[in-house]
């Protein structure tokens, strides 16, 4: 067995969290080797998630607005997909950015190990790949292990019953597709498959497709969905079999259909931290009762050296939260003061209509008892959305009664993925609803809506009627 020199770091996991940790350690003068099992860097993110599925549903949404021009007059022939052609590009595009990794680490001179890292004790980690075993000596450690998706305990094995990995594989297109969990993956999935022809039915257990966002903030995309979807609600999946024409599925909740039958099952239901088999025990790493690493504010975990960045130390299981954090375990193991304080992380579904929030939402705001303003501005006011066929949106910020500022906003509609960070700064920034409404904004834009929603607060709205003074 070959052993290392020892490096100042040793990354484990080669995903968003662990290949930006990486970067910005050798960036700050310290010694890098970084550790994938997979062939390629970019984790779940580049290869098995946000950007495949980013691809893909570009694709869904060109074919879905090429049928809703109709309504300004505009009619294409309905399109025909080549999904062996759908594919290739979205596997260049992921070539594209993992090459672009691969030459990113090497200009930076970061060791790269390609195996399975298993911790041996405080200083060494065990890395097994097609070379056979290695050992590598390392001053400080930063995991990144990433997370699987979760698997439903009553749910068999067959190769019809999908994760959100074997959906973007995009082997076929079934007709009947159900899917169990309208969070977001579910969400993100059912518009892929419905605009390549697939029937689409989604269970959620909860009272409303993705619960964490407020219930009337997700209303626009709702009301578009059930159209074209059968989306269940408050319903559960008691039975899962497997047969010959199709896979059988039991419901249980209200108005449910008796004798459902689908052609593929995808199973969506959240995520789960890998956090097995690495040794974690051996160290005496701290988890918390979810199975997700512990770390404090500087990503630092209960043993000395050790750092933990990404989906593997908890929710939101988001790139843009493990890019931050590894961007602070590495400078904290450089000695810099950092830490991983943001006031707020956005949340984007990628659907059409989008749907975008940060800071509070209004059921967090209520459960904390905090009084606050609401504006909430209809995209049906606004010249922009109408002469874009976008309408139905909706944008709305909370204030602070007490403080005035802003604590919250959420939008749903045509790029609010896009507009949301304007929020975000507001909140980073202490933005008032006067300081948002002085703001100018072109006209017309989209971005408008928001200082609106801000206006309609200060009560200096007049692009519709202002609020009734209380
Ligand atoms: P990961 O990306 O999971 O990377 C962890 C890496 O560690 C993996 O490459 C793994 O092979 C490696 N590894 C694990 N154990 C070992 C070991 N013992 N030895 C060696 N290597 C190991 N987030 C967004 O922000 N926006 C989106 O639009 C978005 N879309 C998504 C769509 C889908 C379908 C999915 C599944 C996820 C999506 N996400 C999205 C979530 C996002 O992909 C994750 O939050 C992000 O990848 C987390 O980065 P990470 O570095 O923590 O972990
Ligand atoms: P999720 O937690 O967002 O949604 C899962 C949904 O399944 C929830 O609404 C939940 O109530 C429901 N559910 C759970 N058990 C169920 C059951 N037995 N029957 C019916 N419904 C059930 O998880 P996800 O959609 O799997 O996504 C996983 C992670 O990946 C999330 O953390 C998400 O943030 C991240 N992700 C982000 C993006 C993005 O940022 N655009 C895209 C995809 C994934």
């Amino acid at each position: 067995m070959s052993e290392s020199k020892t490096y100042d770091v040793v990354v484990l996991g080669g995903g968003p969290g662990g290949y930006t940790a990486a970067f910005r350690a050798a960036d700050l003068g310290l010694s890098v080797c970084l550790v994938e099992k997979q062939p390629r860097l970019g984790g779940v993110c580049l290869n098995v998630g946000c950007i495949p599925s980013k691809t893909l549903l570009h694709a869904a949404t060109v074919i879905e607005e090429a049928a809703e021009i109709a309504e300004f007059g505009v009619d294409f022939a309905p399109p025909k997909v080549d999904i062996t052609r759908v594919l290739a590009k979205k596997n260049a595009v992921i070539e594209q950015l993992t090459s672009g990794l691969d030459g990113l680490c090497k200009a930076r001179k970061i060791t790269r190990l390609s195996g399975i890292g298993v911790f041996k004790d405080t200083t060494t980690l065990l890395v097994t790949g097609a070379d056979g075993e290695q050992q590598v000596k390392f001053t400080n450690a930063i995991i990144a292990t990433g997370s699987h998706p979760f698997k439903l305990p009553n749910i068999p094995d067959d190769p019809r019953i999908w994760d959100s990995t074997a959906a973007l594989d995009l082997q076929l297109v079934p007709k009947r597709f159900l899917i169990i969990g309208g969070g977001i993956i579910g969400l993100e999935m059912a518009q892929i498959y419905s605009a390549f022809g697939s029937e689409i039915t989604i269970v959620e257990m909860l009272d409303q497709i993705i619960p964490p966002a407020d219930k009337d903030l997700v209303q626009p995309l709702f009301l578009k969905l059930k159209k074209k979807y059968t989306i269940l609600t408050k319903t559960k999946v008691t039975a899962v079999t497997p047969a010959k024409g199709g896979i059988k599925v039991s419901l249980a909740g209200k108005d449910v259909p008796e004798n459902a039958e689908f052609d593929a099952v995808l199973v969506a239901v959240g995520r789960k931290p890998n956090t097995a088999d690495i040794g974690f025990e051996t160290i005496g790493l701290a988890m918390d009762e979810r199975g997700f690493l512990l770390v404090n504010e500087r990503q630092q975990t209960n043993v000395a050296n050790f750092y933990g960045v990404g989906d593997v130390v908890g929710e939101p299981m988001l790139a843009h939260k493990a890019t931050h954090e590894a961007k602070v375990a590495a400078e904290v193991i450089a000695g810099h003061k950092s830490a991983f304080t943001p006031m707020t992380i956005p949340s984007v579904a990628y659907t059409n209509p989008e749907v975008a929030w940060m800071g509070l939402t209004e059921k967090e705001a209520k459960n904390q008892n905090i009084d606050f303003d609401k504006g909430k501005f209809p995209w049906g006011a606004s010249g922009r959305a109408l002469s874009a066929g976008a309408s139905s949106g909706v944008t709305k910020a909370l204030f602070d009664k007490k403080t005035g500022r802003i604590i919250g906003a959420g939008i749903c509609g045509q790029n609010a993925g896009e507009l949301i960070h304007e929020a975000v700064l507001a909140l980073e920034m202490g933005a008032n609803a006067e300081d948002i409404g002085l703001t100018v904004h072109a006209h017309p834009t989209l971005a408008e809506t928001f200082a609106f929603a801000a206006e309609i607060v200060d009560g200096s709205i007049t692009d519709v009627l202002p609020p009734k003074k209380k």
